[in-house]
Parts: C-alpha cells; sequence; structure tokens
C-alpha cells in the first residue's frame, strides 16, 4: 500500500509557506555579506588556540551549565547586579527559545521593518503571530506606531535590534525606553553589533523587569563557534533554562570562547580598527556618484543605488560577494549592504564597486 505521508499533507501550511534562510555560496570570493569579523587571530593566540581544543575532553558532553564561561561573560560584560546570563548556539537559538516559551495560541512577537529576517521566521517556526511595525523613511522608530501597534496587539514579545540590521543605525534610546514601558510582555534589545556601537541596554536591565538584553559573539570574530547570551532577571532566565536543549553549546565553543574571552581587548582591538574603517567606507560611498549611504552604527554599511540587482551581480563578477536586499522589504528597493573588511578589502570593493556602476550606466544607455 502507498503511504500516503507527504510534506504537503504532515507540515503545518506556515513552514510549508517558508523558505528557508539563504546562504549564497562564497567559496574564492572577498567576503563582504554577512558582518564578520576579516581579520585572523594573532599567532600567539591560535597557538593557544590549538593547546586548548588538543587538550579538550570531547568524549564528554560539554558542561551543561557552562560555568566558567559565564562567569567570563559577565565578567567583560559589565552585568549590573543580581543579572544573569543563558547561553545559545548562536543569538538565533535564543530568538528561537523566547519564541518557543511564549507561544501561546495567537501570541504576538512584534518587531521592526525592516529588520533581522529571523524575528518573523522564528515566530512562524512556533506559531507566533507576526507584527512587523514599519520604520520611518529615514529608518528610525516611528514611535506613534509602535505605541499604537502595542496597544492594539498585546505582544508577548518585542525585538529590536541596537543597531538594527540591515539598516545599521542606533534607535532613539528615550523611544525604546517608552517602549519599554509601555509593553504588557518582554522587550528583548538585540545588540549583535554592540561591539561596534556607543550605547547599550545592558546599564538599564536592572530599572525594567520587562527588559532583555541579547547579544552575540558573531560579529566579534567567533561567527564559526555559535556562541550568543541573553542577559536579564533570574526571574525569566530561569525560565527559559528550562527550554534549553542541555547541552546546545559544544566542549570546542566554550573552551574556545572562554579563551578568546580572556583575550577581549585582541578582538575588541579588531572592532576600534573596523569602526575607524567604517568611517573611511562611509566617506568613500557618500562621495560615490549614484549612491546614497545610510550612516551606521554597526560593522556594515547599507546604500542605495540606481539598477542595485545589476550592480550587485557586476561585484560578484569581480570576486567581491555582499548581501543584495532588492526586491526584498519594499522599504529596501535599491539597497545593497556591504560588512566593513580590512582596508585592503574595502578598497577592492571600492574598485569593484565603481566599475560595475559604471558597467550598468553603460548597459543601460547604449
Ligand atoms: N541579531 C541580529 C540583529 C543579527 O543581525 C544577527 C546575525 N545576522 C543575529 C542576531 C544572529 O546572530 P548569531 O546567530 O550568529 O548569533
Amino acid at each position: 500500500m502507498r503511504n500516503t505521508a507527504t510534506p504537503e499533507r504532515l507540515i503545518r501550511q506556515e513552514i510549508l509557506a517558508l523558505h528557508a534562510y539563504h546562504v549564497p555560496p562564497s567559496s574564492g570570493m572577498i567576503k563582504l555579506d554577512a558582518m564578520e569579523n576579516p581579520y585572523p587571530l594573532p599567532q600567539s593566540l591560535r597557538e593557544e588556540l590549538a593547546q586548548v581544543v588538543a587538550s579538550a575532553a570531547i568524549n564528554r558532553y560539554p558542561d551543561a551549565g557552562a560555568a566558567q564561561l559565564k562567569e567570563r561573560i559577565r565578567s567583560v560584560t559589565d552585568l549590573p547586579f543580581g543579572m544573569d546570563v543563558l547561553l545559545g548556539n548562536g543569538s538565533d537559538e535564543i530568538i528561537q527559545l523566547l519564541a518557543l516559551a511564549v507561544a501561546k495560541p495567537g501570541a504576538v512577537l512584534l518587531s521592526i521593518e525592516p529588520s533581522f529576517v529571523m524575528y518573523k521566521m522564528i515566530a512562524a517556526f512556533t506559531g507566533m503571530k507576526y507584527v512587523g511595525v514599519p520604520l520611518t523613511e529615514d529608518f528610525s522608530l516611528d514611535l506613534p506606531a509602535m505605541l499604537g501597534a502595542i496597544k492594539r496587539e498585546q505582544p508577548a514579545l518585542v525585538f529590536l535590534a541596537y543597531p538594527n540590521n540591515p539598516t545599521g543605525n542606533l534607535f532613539d534610546a528615550d523611544a525604546i525606553k517608552r517602549i519599554i514601558e509601555a509593553a504588557p510582555g518582554l522587550v528583548v534589545v538585540d545588540e549583535a553589533y554592540y561591539a561596534f556601537a556607543s550605547d547599550s541596554f545592558i546599564p538599564h536591565l536592572a530599572r525594567y523587569d520587562n527588559l532583555l538584553v541579547m547579544r552575540t559573539f558573531s560579529k566579534l570574530g567567533m561567527a564559526g563557534l555559535r556562541l550568543g547570551f541573553l542577559a536579564g532577571s533570574k526571574t525569566w532566565l530561569g525560565q527559559l533554562e528550562k527550554l534549553r536543549l542541555p547541552y546546545n553549546v559544544g566542549v570546542l565553543p566554550q573552551l574556545v570562547a572562554e579563551m578568546l574571552l580572556a583575550q577581549h581587548e585582541v578582538l575588541l582591538g579588531h572592532a576600534a580598527q573596523i569602526k575607524r574603517d567604517r568611517q573611511w567606507l562611509y566617506e568613500r560611498l557618500v562621495g560615490t556618484v549614484d549612491v546614497y549611504a545610510f550612516p551606521s552604527a554597526a560593522n556594515f554599511i547599507l546604500f542605495r543605488v540606481t539598477h542595485a540587482t545589476q550592480v550587485f551581480e557586476g561585484l560578484k563578477q569581480r570576486g567581491v560577494l555582499i548581501k543584495n536586499l532588492n526586491g526584498g522589504h519594499p522599504a529596501l528597493v535599491d539597497c545593497l549592504r556591504v560588512t566593513v573588511g580590512t582596508p585592503e578589502q574595502n578598497e577592492q570593493f571600492m574598485a569593484a564597486l565603481q566599475e560595475s556602476i559604471h558597467q550598468t550606466f553603460r548597459d543601460h544607455h547604449a
């Protein structure tokens, strides 16, 4: 007898309707698409790392509580008194865990648009209703619209990326405070790009019972380790811990992250360099005909360019991979996003961009 099990019959409608998160091939390219730290570790640290890995007990399950790593995170993060951390396999996993915890029937996950696409995707994974409130034209928070949506939708969970991806800007901190005060549920300030920004909500954790701050070490130079954390009161984290799979952060990520965080200043040094180079790149983009660049507090810059998809393809042909946001959200028409690389990569990108823009112009005016 033929089995009746087909994906269409078995899989939830909202999952069937999704497209998988697309990661394009990048082998051999100058990779400026995913906000990674472009710098390899110094030789001395690599040797230390080799030793740490060589002596790791990979035959054993990891320390489920990751006590040492958490202690290190607490000390480099300057957590206010009484606050705790929960670790995730990347901050993506933490978004999922938060959504799973509050996904009662009809529960709402509210965020802004455009922002990090995983908030919306994870709402679908967990059966939550997603509400996206548009940013203003210059990508600021639309506070009246946010407060209106909060009143109407009563969201269980609000995500605000600070700085925001893909727009790169920091929102007005007072507007965020108003949102936290108005929200009937949790507000998660997602500080994935904290190392490149001038402000943080960590110091405000003790002031708001419904505030949690999420960070990742991906952008600081550990994207390959997959490690993020959520900071907040034990009241919340204690509940969320029940949902965390016991061994979600492996032995090697725990040991390597702990070792690297002991050398936090090396990675912060990279971040400081990236911030200087962001300024260089921003000025070059602003000075390029046909380009409008948005100010950034992160390690990437969003810019608008005529015939963006063609310019993006031209960059790819010249060996430079950035992110094409054209065709996604209506507010991102003709927008591309470039991660700040090494000074050499930034120059190669600018040269390829100029060539690609000229080529595109010629093609359209031939
Ligand atoms: N939050 C934001 C705003 C992001 O841009 C990203 C990655 N692009 C993440 C969270 C997830 O990062 P990770 O899973 O690598 O920790």
